[in-house]
Order: structure tokens, then sequence, then C-alpha cells
């Protein structure tokens, strides 16, 4: 598609998005300021991104870190405001890549994690803002901590590792009615004085947003289908 064409239609579909989100919050009683919009670029070139950077999209989600070690560092030299999340499982012998790419790591989810965090730390890396992945759904396959066991990591995260937990994020499972999971979320980072939440995809991101998302992690609703 050519550069003009595609910068068009990144602004449409962004404006199309930020006109929902309103709605959404405005319909929440809330302020639409308060939601972010992470842009879930994963499969997604560097060509294609480009025209939302453009456009003033300035937070972006990847969910692999060689596949964002292999776009972002060039994508974000001319944009020094970009935010980057990390939305997918992180391998702890990847941590040193993912501490140099990542603004916002979402996905801590489980304790070998954050000791390698604190390793980093004691090593004088600077760490990301961190979120805590939960499994709403406790879906074998999926990652993040059972909701049982949140409370117990978040108070080793407070007290044993001093990590500075923003927040909560998790995926509901693809068949679930996604409301009760967002609630859950949502219940369990108002037990702890957590304030973000991630939480809300395409398909269901209203439906987020009314249950408090402060993140909603898009990818085919802003970029169209998987490249
Ligand atoms: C891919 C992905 C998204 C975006 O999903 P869409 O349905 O394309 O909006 C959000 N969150 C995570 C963790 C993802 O892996």
């Amino acid at each position: 598609m050519p550069q003009d064409k595609q910068s068009l239609l990144s602004r449409v579909r962004l404006d199309e998005i930020r006109g929902r989100m309103a709605l959404a919050a405005k319909a929440a009683q809330r302020d639409p300021a308060s939601i972010t919009l992470v842009a879930v670029s994963k499969t997604f070139d560097a060509s294609v991104i480009k025209p939302y950077l453009l456009a003033g999209q300035r937070v972006f989600g990847e969910n692999r870190v060689q596949e964002a070690a292999g776009k972002w560092p060039s994508l974000r030299a001319g944009y020094s405001d970009v935010e980057l999340h990390l939305i997918g499982p992180l391998q702890t012998n990847k941590l040193d890549e993912a501490l140099d790419l990542f603004d916002v790591i979402e996905t801590l989810d489980r304790e070998k994690l954050a000791l390698a965090l604190v390793k980093a730390r004691d090593k004088g890396r600077r760490l990301p803002r961190l979120l805590v992945q939960v499994n709403t759904g406790a879906e074998p396959q999926k990652a993040g901590l059972l909701p049982a066991a949140v409370p117990g990591f978040l108070q080793n995260c407070r007290d044993q590792w001093h990590l500075d937990i923003e927040g909560l994020m998790c995926i509901p499972p693809v068949d679930a009615e996604p409301g009760a999971h967002f609630a859950l979320l949502a219940q369990l980072a108002r037990a702890h004085g957590l304030h973000k939440l991630s939480m809300g995809m395409s398909a269901d991101f209203e439906i987020a947003i009314r249950a408090g998302a402060t993140h909603i992690r898009l990818g085919g609703a802003l970029f169209g289908g998987r490249g």
C-alpha cells in the first residue's frame, strides 16, 4: 500500500478506536484520559507500525523479546517518548535483552522471574515498570499466577524483594464471558491497593473499560488482520 494511504488508514483506525474508548469511558463515568491504548504490534512489520507512530500512537505491546529486538531499536530511534510493553511470557535467559527494550513488563508471573529481576537490579540495572499476570481462568497452558497465589506473591514482591508492582494483567479464556474475569482482576487489584489494570483486547475492550481497565491491548482492531 502506498505510504500516504497507509498513513491515512492508520489515522482513521486510531480515531475510531479512540472514539469507542471515549464512549465506553463515558458510559462508565470514567475519564477517557485514565485509559491507555496499548497498540499490540506483534507479527507486524516496521512498515506497518511506522504510520501509527506518525499518527501519534506512542504505547506499543510486543509478546516476543526476539521479535521486538529486531524491530524496535530502529523504530523508536526517532521517537524518544515511545513506551514499549512486554505482554508475552519472559524466559529468564532473555531478561537482560528485555531490560534493554521494554519500559513495562506486564507478565511478571513467577518467583524465578522476580528473583532474576532482583538480581539484575542488584547489578545496577534499572527495572521497567511491572505488572503481575494473573491466570484468572486457571488454564493449565496459560501463564500467570492463579488468583489464590496472588496475595502471597504480592506480599513477597513488597516485603522480600522490594519490587514495586503497579498493577495486574490478565488474558481471559478465549471462549469465556470476559466480564467475570475482568471483575475478578479488578477486585484483586483493589484488595491490594494496585491502580493499574491491563485487560481487554480487540473483541472485549469496552467491557474491560466498564470493569476498570487502565490499559487495553489492541492488535487486530487497530492493525487489521494479523500480518
Ligand atoms: C495478541 C495479544 C493481544 C491483542 O489481541 P487482539 O485480539 O489482536 O486485539 C492482547 N494481549 C495479548 C497478551 C496478546 O498476546
